[in-house]
This record gives C-alpha cells, structure tokens and sequence, in this order.
C-alpha cells in the first residue's frame, strides 16, 4: 500500500475508528485507493462476522424500544437536518466521492444534491404513512395499517454509493425501520463520511442507523444470513441478488432487489438527430458506463443509420480521458484496475466478433497505469454475442440497424434485462406505442438518465423485484396489518 494520501488530513480518515459509533467495525485495516493514480485516499477498518450479530442485535433493540417506529414527526425531522448537513458540506463530500470512486466532480456534485433531494422527499412522506378504514357490514369496520417492518438490512453498490444509498435508506428510515448499511467494499469512505452527517443527530435513537464495512462475500453474506434482519433491500449486479434472493428465501424473509440492466436506445429517423447523438453519448457514458440504466445497445432506424453512428463516433473519440478532478477532462476512470479488466476482456471479444469503430487510446504519463477505458463502439455483432447479452459496466455501446417499429421492439426485448430504455422521435402516437411495446421499469422519451425522488425505478426480468423511489418506495418497507373491530363476536 502506498503511504501518499490524496489529501493529507483524509490520512486521519480512518473510517471505522471508535468515534464514528454507529460504524461496527473490529477487524483488519485496509486501504481505499483513488483509481486514477493509485494514491491512497483513506483508510477504512474492516467488520467481522461477530460485528455482524452485534449489529443486527443492537438495531432490534433501538427498534424495540425507541420512539423512532411510531414517531412520523420525530423521523421527517431527523432527515430533513440529514439532507441539508448534506448540500452544507457538498465541496468536502463531492470531493472524497470523486476521488474514491473515480467519478467525475461534476457527476459527484450532482449525486451529492440528488442524495438530499431524495432525503428531502422522505422526510415529507414519513409524517403521510397513511392507511385505510372502512365500515365491513353493520356492526364491523376494519383498519389497515402500514406498520415498519422492523430491521432492514440495505446493501449498496459503488457506482452511486450516495445516491443509490438513500434511494433506499430514507424511505426504510422514513416508514420507521431500524436499518443496518453494508455499502459496497471500493466506496465505504464516502458511505461513512456522509452517513456521520446523520448519526449526529442527537434525535436520532442509538441503533436505529448501523453500518458494517467489509467484502460482500464475507459480511454481506454474514448480514443476509443473520437472525433478526426482516428484509433485505440490494442493489448490485443480478447474480448476486439471485443468490441473495435463493438464501432468503430458506428463511421466507421479504428481498427487494435492484439489479443489472442492458438498456436499449432507439432513434427513429423522424427524430431530432442532433438531440438524439447527445442523448445516446450521455446514456453510455454517464459514470464512464458503470450506471445500472447505462443505455448501452443503440438501436437506429436502418435509413439514418450511417449518418447517425458516424456523429456519435466522432464525439466519442473527442472525449479526453484524464483525472477525473481535472476540468478539462471529459470522460473520467473506471472504479478500480479490475474493472478496468474485465471491460478490456468484453472489448477483445468485440474486436473478435464484431467491428469497433472508435479509436483504442489510454493517457500518458503518470495516468498511464490508471482504470481508463476509451469509449468503445461496436457494429456487426451477432444479438446472441455476450457483449450485446451480458453488462458490461464499462463504455462499451453496441450498434444494431431496424427496418421498423416491430423490429427495434422486438430487439430492445431481446436481453434478459428490463431495467430502462430511451425512445427518439417525433411522433407522439409512435413513442406511446414504444413506451407500452418495451418491457422496462422506465422508458425515456427523448431524453435519458432522468430520475426523480417522486417517481418509482424497478426492473422487469433479471433486472429485479420490487420499485425505489416515489410513494411505492416507502411502502416497500412495510408490513400491512388489517385490524378488525366487530361488535358481534361471531359471524353467524
Ligand atoms: P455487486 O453485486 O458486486 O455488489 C453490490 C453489493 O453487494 C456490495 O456492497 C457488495 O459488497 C455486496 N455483495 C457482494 N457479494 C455479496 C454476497 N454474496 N452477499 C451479500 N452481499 C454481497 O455489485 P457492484 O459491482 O457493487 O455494482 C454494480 C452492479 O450493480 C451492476 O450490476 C449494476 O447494474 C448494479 N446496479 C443496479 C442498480 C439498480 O438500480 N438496478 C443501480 C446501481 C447498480
């Protein structure tokens, strides 16, 4: 490991250590790395599998017994503090974000901001939990009620680890669960920091927010496992939550699952091409193309096809690859090395069974050693190769002509995924009849990578179970209790 920290006073970092008490953390040391350059950003101690039980044990007690269940005004002003301690300290924030996970500063102020907005709509909804009641004949009327379920435990990955966190630890907060945080093992710095913004609220019940750091394979693992967890909420990669899912399912306990994604972009030639090139640039390279929703198979009408690839060819091979902390930087490293190659191994069988029509490039100099990838696209492959089958996670698009509108349904249908998809074009009767044809969680009409707190995200097919975001969201995290009051004792 090297001893060269990207900002000496993160050198104290020291993620874990005894003062962030709502981190459970007794075992080994291990250094976060900036992929960019190698250096050191922070130092994070790791859990183990007896932190685990501790954890889940200690968040069953605050759940038991503190005012947070049943207290809607208590949690919505404990999250609306959260969300603006979260825009006041946004330069340090964006900043470890960038250089811990390799993202662009640019794209790491915007998760920053989108983290407090999603944070801001739960605190609104957690005073809304609403119910039913209703008269059921004569003498009987029922009450049914969403109640918290109790211990969540929710498992992040590291391409959004701020904003995919709280898309799913502020509606679990907001319904009045106790939730215990596994974030992913290459982004725990900036879990921590930003989750230290919210343990010190001294309204905050002791207990109710638990982190664990440390390998999926290993904690993660331990916490699906563990006594007293009621429901697992993931997002990361599908084989890892069908596995997840098969292990809860021994024990019947409620999974939400946000998986993997294939998204297709289809430009119909009526479209605005130059909107449409923009657009298609932005669905593959948003997070250098490690976005679940990555629009990653292009789909053009076959009469605009050349003209169309060519543009976004030439903007592709424009792009300058460089520190992702640089302003003049336009498409910045991937998370780590072994990213790095396992997108170089989906781009040689690209070379080998299709044509990549970009240029092969890396930076120079002191970079030369970091995770970049150059944008790749790529024609001529068969649908059934694993490049056009398999995410990628990287910036690799690949390019398939259609002759018509059953033909660009049928191939933005043609992956085991169903997470998003984009459609181009001018004809509204036409985008209508698209949007109901592709088989996805979203479909964006002449736009791409439009999310909001108030609207629910989810997948069809391998891409998941269950929705995040919006009302659907918050309920997703509770148990629905029917309690019944009937002055006669017995029906008959
Ligand atoms: P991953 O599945 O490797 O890891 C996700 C999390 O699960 C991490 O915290 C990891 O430590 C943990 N984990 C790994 N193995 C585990 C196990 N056996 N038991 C319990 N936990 C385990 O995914 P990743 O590489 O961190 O993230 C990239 C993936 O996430 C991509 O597939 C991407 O599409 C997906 N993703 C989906 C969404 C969505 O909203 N659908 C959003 C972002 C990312």
């Amino acid at each position: 490991m090297t001893d060269t920290f990207v900002r000496p006073e993160w050198a104290t970092l020291d993620i874990g250590k005894a003062e962030h008490r709502f981190v459970v953390t007794s075992g080994e040391s291990f250094g976060d790395t900036d992929p960019a350059t190698g250096a050191l950003v922070a130092v994070v101690r790791s859990s183990t599998v007896d932190d685990v039980s501790d954890a889940v044990a200690r968040a069953n007690a605050a759940f038991s017994s503190s005012p947070w269940r049943n207290g809607g005004a208590l949690r919505s002003r404990v999250l609306w503090r959260f969300a603006e301690r979260l825009r006041a300290n946004i330069d340090e924030l964006a900043e470890l974000l960038s250089r811990e996970q390799g993202k662009s500063l640019r794209e790491a102020r915007t998760e920053v901001l989108a983290a407090a907005n999603l944070t801001d709509y739960y605190a609104g909804l957690a005073r809304s939990v609403y119910g039913r009641s209703m008269a059921l004949g004569d003498t009987a009327h029922g009450v049914v009620l969403p109640e918290p379920l109790g211990v969540i435990a929710v498992i992040t990955p590291w391409n959004w680890p701020l904003q995919l966190l709280m898309r799913s630890l502020a509606p679990a907060l907001a319904a009045g669960n106790a939730v215990v945080v596994k974030p992913a093992s290459l982004t725990p710095a900036i879990t921590v920091r930003a989750l230290s913004l919210l343990a010190a609220d001294p309204d905050l019940p002791e207990g109710i927010l638990t982190v664990l750091l440390g390998a999926g394979s290993v904690i993660g693992d331990a916490l699906v496992e563990a006594d007293g967890v009621d429901m697992i909420c993931f997002t990361g990669e599908s084989a890892t939550g069908s596995s997840i899912m098969r292990k809860a399912a021994t024990r019947i306990r409620k999974v939400a699952l946000e998986l993997g994604g294939k998204s297709p972009n289809v430009v119909f030639a009526d479209a605005d091409l130059d909107k449409a090139v923009a657009g298609a640039l932005d669905a593959f390279l948003t997070t250098t193309g490690q976005i679940c929703t990555a629009g990653s198979r292009l789909l053009v009408e076959r009469s605009v096809a050349g003209e169309f690839v060519d543009a976004l060819v030439a903007r592709a091979d424009a792009l300058s690859l460089g520190d992702q902390l640089d302003p003049t930087t336009t498409l910045a490293p991937l998370v780590s090395g072994s990213q790095r190659a396992s997108v170089e191994q989906y781009i040689d069988r690209a070379r080998a069974e299709g044509t990549v029509l970009t240029r092969d490039r890396r930076p120079e100099g002191e970079l030369s050693e970091g995770a970049f990838v150059p944008p790749t696209i790529v024609a001529d492959l068969p649908m059934e190769s694993a490049v056009v089958q398999e995410e990628i996670f990287g910036p690799v698009l690949t390019v398939h002509a259609f002759d018509d509108e059953d033909e660009a349904v049928a191939l933005a249908n043609g992956t085991q995924f169903g997470l998003a998809a984009g459609v181009w074009t001018r004809d509204v009767d036409r985008a209508w009849r698209m949007g109901r044809g592709i088989r996805s969680g979203t479909v964006w009409v002449n736009t791409y990578h439009h999310f909001y707190a108030e609207t629910e995200v989810g997948g069809f097919g391998a891409s998941g179970l269950g929705r995040q975001g919006g009302v659907q969201g918050l309920y997703e995290f509770t148990e629905t209790k029917h309690i019944n009051f009937d002055s006669k004792v017995t029906l008959w």
